[in-house]
């Protein structure tokens, strides 16, 4: 479930934002239709271009899946970036270059790990009929790893905790002294949280930096209100952080050690220069073996025209 990044979200010359001090900053939501589906985009933002190494959130649906029709990502290809899917309701089948054919269902979680390159699908399973909506998140590869081979792990098991007000089901990395078996080669937290109405005290790590994604419901930071569509980044230098729900709420908690690569985005790829996302590009357009092949009954995604090519606009 890969929504490509437009260049307007992550232009080349950025001002990527600079991990900061306790802070409550909240973007403009930014809601669009692709096809039948209400996707929301949290990451990037213009002036927010990591959080920890997440690099790139969009909530998608409710839409309604039948065994016939879903939100279905024919095969395309990654760089350089490790994507996390996790359904809060309904159900996909994932495959991969790799091999890989993996149903996942809600409360289950999906990391691919690009490295040098990889492509994937992901399609409705033929049986399930209800409603489909989840998260699709990119944790940016550091240096070290992001050339490496890439990789795919299911995990139905995650750990759960309980909070004063509410519970924390921690996806990747680690929250509140749990570990997901979910590992990234970043110091990362990726968790759902659930509260009730009232105060939730969210215990946090000072040296990282932290926003939230709000699935459904609302809570408020600091005064401020997190609703769903928008990024609640909240900085470092935190222990705790209060958040307030008028109503039940969900919401994913993203964060970590601020990332220090500066990131260049562009498609479905994440890379340090054009010159690398246009030999990615290049790859893709000449199905080369890079990104290898998908047994997939979908059509292929054809990538669009570059924008640093032929004088597009940044
Ligand atoms: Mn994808």
């Amino acid at each position: 479930m890969s929504g490509p990044v437009e260049a307007a979200e992550a232009p080349l010359t950025p001002d990527c934002g600079v991990a900061g001090p306790p802070v409550v900053e909240i973007s403009p939501a930014r809601i669009a239709e692709v096809g039948r589906v209400a996707v929301r985009r949290a990451l990037p933002q213009r002036a927010r271009r990591t959080v920890g190494a997440w690099c790139f959130a969009d909530h998608f649906g409710p839409v309604e899946a039948t065994e016939d029709q879903g939100f279905d990502i024919g095969p395309h290809p990654h760089m350089g970036l490790a994507t996390v899917t996790w359904l809060f309701e309904g159900e996909l089948v994932h495959r991969d270059s790799l091999g890989s054919e993996q149903p996942i269902r809600a409360g289950e979680l999906n990391l691919m790990t690009a490295g040098h390159g990889i492509s994937h699908s992901e399609q409705r399973t033929g049986r399930y009929r209800g409603d489909l909506a989840g998260i699709q998140l990119w944790l940016a590869q550091p240096e070290a790893t992001r050339h490496g081979q890439a990789g795919f792990s299911h995990h139905a098991d995650l750990p759960k905790l309980d909070l004063d007000g509410g519970t924390a089901t921690v996806l990747v990395g680690s929250f509140a002294g749990s570990r997901s078996a979910a590992e990234f080669a970043w110091p990362t937290c990726g968790a759902e949280l659930a509260v009730a109405t009232g105060a939730t005290d969210v215990p946090l790590d000072p040296a990282w930096e932290y926003a939230l994604v709000v699935a459904g419901g609302r809570v408020e930071v600091g005064g401020q209100p997190v609703t769903p569509g928008v990024l609640g980044y909240v900085g470092t230098g935190r222990e705790e952080l209060r958040l307030n729900a008028a109503e039940p709420s969900r919401l994913m908690l993203l964060g970590g050690l601020p990332f220090g690569e500066r990131v260049v985005m562009w498609w479905n790829f994440v890379a340090r220069s054009t010159h690398e996302l246009d030999a990615a590009y290049r790859s893709w357009l000449r199905d080369d073996e890079r990104f290898g092949v998908v047994a997939s009954e979908l059509a292929r995604i054809a990538a669009p025209a570059p924008y640093w090519v032929n004088g597009g606009a940044n």
